[in-house]
């Protein structure tokens, strides 16, 4: 029989028993009521075993029962034991976890859903200045107080990790980086590398500082080589030629340095000074007929417009990037190629687009194409006057404006170089004269026409 109904039978009993004993004596109500307070009894003095065991001997084995109330004490029992074990586990594996991350020389900090710290390792306390008497429970916002490390930490976009100084010595550079997990809690690492951030530095003076010093030995050069060549007809043929040769080769590596240093600059600067709302279709303009000037009538160029917003950027960043687009366009394009330039409504805010139908780029070209002298046919790019910088300026500049580069292209089919900008950074211009918003025929162009595109100084 089940314990169940084995208690059912015996409060059934006991109070039969009990009924019947008053009945002899002429008081079976009686004798019932006994019967069941005796049953009654005996299950408050099991209830008290059990609160004592459970609260005073927990880790003991249960008090001894029969029936219903053993069986519920054995099961108690078990299911006690099987907690602990389980509870045992896990806490050595946290302990495990816990002493891994004590071992590691970068800084583990875990957060609670509401940004409260709950757990990090000594490396944080060290390199973020925690400590474990006082901040235990804290926000993090409260310990790491930078406005850079606060909107990182409240955008909750942590794809690309976030560069500081440490906040306890301001020598060190860290690198967050944070990861959500759970039940939207937080895990903070931060990894110091002030030895990368040096090289990096280092890498970025010597850069700059060779570039500069180049610069006006260069000129030099080229100034006596204007000289020269104006009075070339008087040379020998032979020293006029070489001449030739040497002005545009001192061009390129002025053009080479000009690009170098624009580089250094845009990754020096901290950029947005400068913002102001760009008339897109004025500077578009421009850049048509500069475009215009080198393709010499080779390439016919069209510019449309149907974004009405203007763009927040710096006007030489964006002329720049924009420049060697459409340069790019002239120079790896064929004669009697299309190029078209569009300023366009676009999903996340709008676009820049340069697309143009010449020979195109093969695709496994396309990751590589934005790294330095990266070039998909090296003696094309020399002989049209190429520093390999081109496209690597563009995507610091597209980067300093928020922006992403998109490129399209396939051999044969042409090459769309489009510029994506965030709503964020349009704004609506002052009501000037219309916008064009149909393809402008080519203007006549003024420039005269160059290898390469202008480049802020
Ligand atoms: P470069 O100074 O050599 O032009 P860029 O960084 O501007 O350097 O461009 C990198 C390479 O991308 C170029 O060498 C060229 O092969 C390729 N490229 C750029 N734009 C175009 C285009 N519109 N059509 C075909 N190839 C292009």
């Amino acid at each position: 029989m089940r314990p169940w109904s084995r208690e059912v039978w015996r409060i059934g009993l006991l109070g039969a028993a009990g009924s019947l004993v008053g009945w002899l004596f002429s008081a079976p109500g009686l004798g019932l009521a006994v019967g069941l307070a005796a049953c009654l009894a005996y299950h408050l003095r099991q209830l008290h075993a059990l609160r004592n065991w459970l609260i005073r001997r927990p880790h003991d084995e249960p008090p001894a029962a029969a029936g219903l109330w053993g069986d519920l004490f054995d099961r108690l029992y078990r299911y006690q034991k099987g907690q602990r074990h389980t509870q045992g586990r896990l806490q050595a594996t946290l302990k495990r976890i816990q002493e891994s991350s004590e071992a590691m020389r970068d800084s583990v900090v875990m957060l609670d859903p509401h940004g409260d710290l709950e757990w990090w390792n000594s490396a944080a306390e060290a390199m973020l200045g925690l400590e474990p008497a006082h901040d235990r429970g804290q926000h993090i916002t409260n310990l790491i107080r930078d406005p850079r490390f606060v909107a990182y930490f409240n955008a909750r976009a942590y794809r690309e990790p976030l560069t500081l100084t440490s906040p306890v010595d301001e020598r060190r550079v860290l690198q967050f980086q944070i990861t959500l997990y759970g039940d939207d809690e937080r895990l903070v690492m931060a990894r110091d590398i002030t030895r990368l951030h040096r090289l990096e530095e280092m890498r970025r003076d010597f850069v700059a500082n060779v570039s500069h010093e180049l610069r006006t030995p260069l000129t030099v050069l080229a100034g006596y080589l204007e000289t020269y060549a104006d009075t070339a007809e008087l040379l020998p043929p032979r020293l006029a030629k070489g001449l030739g040769r040497m002005q545009e080769q001192t061009a390129r590596m002025q053009n080479l340095v000009n690009d170098l240093l624009l580089l250094s600059r845009l990754e020096i600067d901290q950029g947005g000074e400068d913002h102001l709302a760009l008339a897109m279709p004025e500077l578009l303009a421009r850049i048509q007929r500069d475009g215009e000037a080198l393709s010499a009538g080779r390439q016919r160029i069209t510019l449309s417009i149907s974004e009405p917003r203007g763009l927040l950027g710096s006007e030489q960043e964006i002329h720049s990037a924009l420049s060697n687009l459409l340069f790019n366009a002239v120079r790896y394009t064929g004669e009697g190629c299309r190029i078209e330039l569009r300023w366009r409504p676009h999903p996340l805010g709008a676009c820049l687009e340069v697309e143009d139908n010449g020979e195109g780029i093969d695709p496994i070209h396309l990751p590589r194409l934005t790294e330095r002298f990266y070039r998909v046919d090296k003696g094309r790019s020399n002989a049209t006057g190429g520093t390999g910088l081109g496209l690597a300026i563009v995507k610091h500049v597209l980067l300093r404006h928020d922006a992403s580069l998109e490129i399209e292209s396939h051999p044969g089919q042409g090459a769309l170089f489009r510029c994506v900008f965030p709503a964020a950074r349009l704004v609506a211009l002052p009501a000037t004269p219309p916008a064009p918003t149909a393809a402008l025929a080519p203007a006549s162009g003024t420039l005269s026409p160059s290898a390469t595109p202008t480049r802020p100084d």
